[in-house]
């Protein structure tokens, strides 16, 4: 079988990775192609560019290479409708509609959704000027959490202290800050505890889980500074105890697949839940409606199972028949080197040379990298350039393991943070 996988970041390449490992690829003589991909991505599939939003054209390039399976990375696609143009015309995709994919497209349209499922997240009020939202602040105490409803790459959310930062803040977003993502803000209560991630696949009916993690996700060490991507990621995360791992399933994710199916929208593809691990249980903060970035780099380390028959099942609503699928007990830890100057300004262009960083078992994903065109080098070409990442029986020495990598790369004008997985590990060590 033939597989087409879109994307270019560190999260692909962790797909790559694995489903070039698939029997389909692996044995049966299939090709696996990626679009546009990356350096690092080019060691396991055949990169090529197109335009993605053209959705003729890859309809076009599907038929061509016969491919069997389309995975979609990245959100933006999807919240396009790509899944759907697609699957008019017979290909199996993994991903969900334009319509399921609404999940982490609108904060509103979640937020709905889990009151009418009943599903545990926090209280809400969706406004849609800044007269309404500063009147809806009234029934708010501090701190104030306020939400652009749209993408907004993970910039689209306020804490707000006080009263008046809330109001300026508002001010901000009604007044053009995140585009047409602001046109519509959700203000929420705010949720106290810690946050972890819970993967699951759905195919619209049967969902199976798929791992946890949890990531950092300020740029400075002790989780300090301006929000990123991730600077890191585990998995799994023990804090996601037996039980609450019950309860996010039946809880949270059941009522969630099942509301979407009842719909008329059911959900195929992964579903990322973002979690606060309250003192009254967990309770969504978020859905995502793709693999974490870099949590997913995590996740193929441990997975021990063929990927491609996996999110294949899914796309053809198949996973009735698949067994949960095994992870290894192991945890992997990945740490990721960005370019000096992230998020606000990374330096473009820096040397990079990996020397032997995979010789002891690491594994380094590629997230923003290019080849000179002139001289074949490696240079960074983005913000979060590299994705450094191992697996061992303990987080210690994941940990251990990951760094030791890191320390072979010679990568000047990048840094990384030193403490990825720190609570885990003093919560190992208490
Ligand atoms: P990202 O794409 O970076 O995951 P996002 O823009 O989709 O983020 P959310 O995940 O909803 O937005 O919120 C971003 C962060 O803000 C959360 O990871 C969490 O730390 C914090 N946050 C969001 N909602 C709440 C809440 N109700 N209470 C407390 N903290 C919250």
């Amino acid at each position: 079988m033939n597989i087409l996988l879109l994307g270019s970041g560190g999260r692909e390449h962790a797909l790559a990775w694995k489903l070039a490992q698939s029997r389909a690829i692996a044995q049966d003589g299939g090709k696996l192609f990626a679009c546009p991909g990356n350096p690092g991505i080019a060691a396991h599939a055949q990169c090529f560019d197109m335009d993605v939003t053209d959705h003729d054209l890859v309809l076009a390039f599907c038929e061509q290479e016969h491919i069997g399976l389309v995975v979609i990375g990245p959100e933006a696609p999807l919240v396009d409708g790509l899944a759907d143009s697609l699957r008019a015309e017979g290909f199996a995709v993994f991903g969900p509609s334009k319509a399921a994919a609404q999940l982490e497209g609108s904060k509103g349209f979640t937020k709905d959704l889990c009151a009418r499922a009943n599903i545990p997240t926090a209280g809400y009020v969706r406004t849609t000027s800044l007269e309404q939202a500063k009147a809806a602040l009234a029934g708010f105490t501090p701190p104030y959490v306020l939400k652009a409803d749209g993408l907004a790459a993970g910039k689209g959310v306020v804490i707000a202290d006080t009263l008046a930062d809330a109001e300026a803040a508002l001010a901000d977003m009604f007044g053009g800050a995140f585009g047409e993502a602001g046109a519509e803000v959700v203000i929420e209560e705010f949720m106290k505890g810690e946050e972890a991630s819970f993967f699951a696949l759905t195919d619209g009916a049967t969902i199976l889980p798929f791992g946890t993690a949890q990531d950092h996700k300020r740029v400075g060490e002790g989780d300090t500074g301006p929000n990123t991507g991730g600077m890191g990621a585990y998995s799994p995360a023990p804090i996601i105890t037996p039980e609450i791992r019950a309860e996010v399933f039946s809880r949270i994710l059941t009522p969630t697949v099942q509301q979407l199916a009842a719909d008329g929208t059911p959900y195929c593809g992964v579903l990322y839940a973002g979690l606060m691990l309250t003192d009254e249980g967990p309770k969504l903060v978020e859905y995502n409606c793709r693999f974490g970035d870099p949590e997913c780099q995590v996740l193929m380390m441990r997975l021990e199972e063929d990927l491609a028959e996996y999110l294949l099942a899914c796309a053809t609503q198949a996973l009735g028949s698949m067994e949960r699928p095994r992870f290894a007990h192991d945890t992997a830890l990945t740490v990721v080197m960005a370019a000096k100057g992230y998020p606000a300004t990374p330096e473009k262009g820096g040397l990079i040379d990996l020397k032997d960083a995979e010789a002891e078992g690491a594994i380094v994903f590629h997230a923003g990298t290019v080849l000179d065109e002139e001289d074949g080098s490696l240079r960074a070409n983005g913000g979060r350039v590299l994705n450094v990442t191992a697996r061992a029986p303990t987080i210690a020495e994941a940990r251990e393991k990951a760094y030791a990598a890191v320390d072979r790369i010679d990568f000047a004008s990048g840094f990384c943070r030193r403490d990825i997985g720190w609570r885990e590990l003093e919560r190992e060590k208490a």
